[in-house]
């Protein structure tokens, strides 16, 4: 089988900023907020991926439900301003969450619904969030990478229900994705690329995240580190990014680990 180039890559604070907005809209201490979040993806294709340098969650929606977010017209062409405002970044999609009750296979895959969202916007990259709350115990945020089965998403014309499940069609080639523990919630993150008529399975990767596993590694907290190490890890995410170069990258990362390990 072929096998696919194309990814997107979450760096800097983009991937815990996506997480934050799934719990502002599901807090565990909250029981009546149960809403989805949704948000924006800025960044800039370099080539053969997606580089996801910044994230902008949507506050102001027409509707907000457990399963659904319906956009205001009117505040979606003021947030069109962007593109005269972001100089740097390109916008590349959007991402929203699944707040559910209960943990299950599939969670974070595209719904019809969000299929027929694609097919309208025809926006490039989709991030999906799946979060559940009230675990049995506070965990330090634990995360990993895991690799699935790709599949390629088609609007179900025969399904009435917008919940129900698209048409699936399997890529051939595995795909990558993040869980994770964090406190009472657990999570799982995906990324999907539209391709004119379906979404399908890209990889899921993330230098911020790969600094958060890097620092489970070595049990370093960050709550025990002072306001100057923020300067090293920033190194550390920057040397993590996929397309630095491999060998000095790993230096600088032996470097600045020793430094943060005490
Ligand atoms: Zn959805």
């Amino acid at each position: 089988m072929t096998e696919q180039k194309n990814y997107i890559e979450l760096i800097q604070n983009t991937f815990s900023t996506i997480i934050l907005d799934a719990i502002q809209y599901f807090p565990e201490n909250v029981k009546k907020v149960h809403y989805e979040s949704s948000g924006l993806l800025f960044g800039m294709n370099k080539g053969d991926f997606v580089e996801c340098d910044y994230v902008f969650p949507v506050g102001s929606v027409e509707k907000r439900a457990k399963d659904s977010i319906k956009s205001n017209p009117k505040v979606d062409a003021a947030i069109k301003t962007s593109r005269q405002l972001f100089s740097t970044s390109n916008f590349l999609g959007t991402y929203h969450s699944h707040p559910y009750d209960e943990y299950f296979e599939d969670w974070a895959c595209p719904s019809n619904a969000d299929v027929a969202y694609s097919l309208h916007t025809k926006y490039p990259y989709e991030i999906i969030i799946a979060i559940t709350r009230g675990g049995e115990n506070e965990n330090p945020l634990t995360l990993d990478f895991y690799e699935g089965n790709g599949y390629e998403f088609l609007y179900n014309h025969d399904s009435r229900d917008p919940h129900s499940f698209p048409k699936t069609k399997e890529l051939g080639y595995k795909t990558t994705y993040l869980m994770g523990n964090f406190q009472r919630y657990q999570f799982e993150i995906r990324a999907y690329q539209f391709t004119g008529n379906s979404l399908k399975d890209i990889d899921l990767e993330s230098s911020e995240a790969d600094l958060l596993c890097m620092l489970n590694e070595e049990k370093i907290m960050l709550k025990d580190l002072q306001a100057e190490d923020t300067y090293r890890l920033r190194k550390l995410e920057f040397n993590l990014r996929t397309e630095q170069n491999k060998k000095n990258s790993e230096d600088n990362i032996r470097y600045h680990m020793n430094k943060l390990i005490r």
